[in-house]
């Protein structure tokens, strides 16, 4: 037992020399905190300053979240109980000072814009984005000739003012790039509620029937319809494009075919290269633009691009020159 004993005593003098060393650390790291930190009441000052500047510090206005990183969920409203939040009216703006007229405002309240160019008698119209995000190539190629135009003004005669009206269905182009963008936040299908063999239903053998859509509760309905009419009847539009997509070829206005309308749309044709006569689906079209500018006394044409993707931009610089000089 004796040797045993003698190991028991060396284990707690090994003990008790580990538990004096650590006291001796702990001592010796609080004295070396003290020594290297003589100053520790001085920092108050400086978090105070450091508060004021962040406090008065003021950000670029081009500020943004670091590219990439995303702290928030994102939270979709239910359009059925939610109200539409109206977004920026347009990111189209031209560098010059040229502005647009707006000339009424869509179901939830986005405007419609038309640029005028030169100060002729002849008033000559495009129309664009009828059909909304469905054919927002057309607002994209509006959007072109626009700039085009505003860079180049000497393109239009002297004796010629034109309108463009670069998208006619704002709310349809803010909704969706696809089917679901081509009515208006009525889900009414614009060039279906003019006032000329309208109709708020039609048989949709050989029509476009992708979707839900209706012609309007009456002839002329919907604000962005009323807006155009309105714009019609008090400007005396001699030509008028209505841009759509796609690839069916160039509509004359007109129950039946107006003749001068006809003359026109061969005239488009040939330069564009798109189809005339157009392809015929079968569909039957009431209360359409083209219809209603030829009974407001307007020649007049529905012009669809070849896709919904591009917007065939030289085509239609040479459809432009057609439309800057057709005579009656
Ligand atoms: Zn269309």
């Amino acid at each position: 037992m004796p040797p045993r004993k003698r190991t028991d005593s060396t284990w707690v003098i090994v003990a008790w020399s580990l538990n004096v060393a650590g006291i001796l650390g702990i001592v010796l790291v609080a004295l070396a905190y003290w020594a290297l930190n003589p100053v520790q009441a001085a920092q108050s000052p400086n978090i105070f300053q450091a508060q004021n500047a962040i406090v008065t510090a003021t950000y670029p206005a081009t500020s943004a979240a670091p590219v990439g990183i995303y702290y928030l969920p994102t939270i979709t409203p239910n359009p059925l109980s939610t109200m539409i939040v109206v977004q920026t009216p347009t990111q189209f703006v031209l560098t010059s000072n040229h502005r647009a007229t707006i000339i009424g405002y869509s179901v939830s309240g986005r405007p419609i814009e038309v640029y005028t160019f030169g100060q002729g008698e002849r008033k000559k119209m495009i129309v664009a984005g009828i059909h909304g995000g469905y054919e927002w190539n057309t607002i994209a190629l509006a959007d072109e000739l626009i700039t085009y135009i505003d860079e180049h003004p000497e393109v239009i005669p002297t004796d010629v003012t034109l309108y463009i009206l670069r998208n006619l269905n704002p709310d349809g182009d803010a909704r969706d790039h696809g089917i679901d963008g081509r009515v208006n936040d009525h889900g009414v299908d614009l060039n279906r509620n003019f006032p000329t063999n309208w109709a708020s239903n039609w048989d949709r053998d050989g029509c476009w029937n992708y979707g839900p859509t209706t012609g309007g509760t009456g002839p002329g309905s919907e604000p962005e319809t009323r807006a155009l009419m309105n714009f019609l009847q008090t400007h005396k539009i001699e030509t008028l494009i209505s841009y759509h997509s796609a690839a069916l070829g160039v509509f004359p206005g007109g129950e039946p075919w107006e003749k001068n309308s006809i003359r026109f749309a061969e005239a488009l044709a040939k330069v564009t290269k798109y189809p005339f006569p157009p392809i015929d689906t079968g569909c039957i079209f009431t209360g359409t633009l083209a219809d209603y500018a030829v009974e407001t006394g307007a020649v007049s044409v529905d012009m669809e691009l070849a896709t919904h993707k591009y917007t065939d931009f030289s085509k239609n610089l040479k459809a432009l020159q057609v439309l800057l000089t057709w005579e009656k």
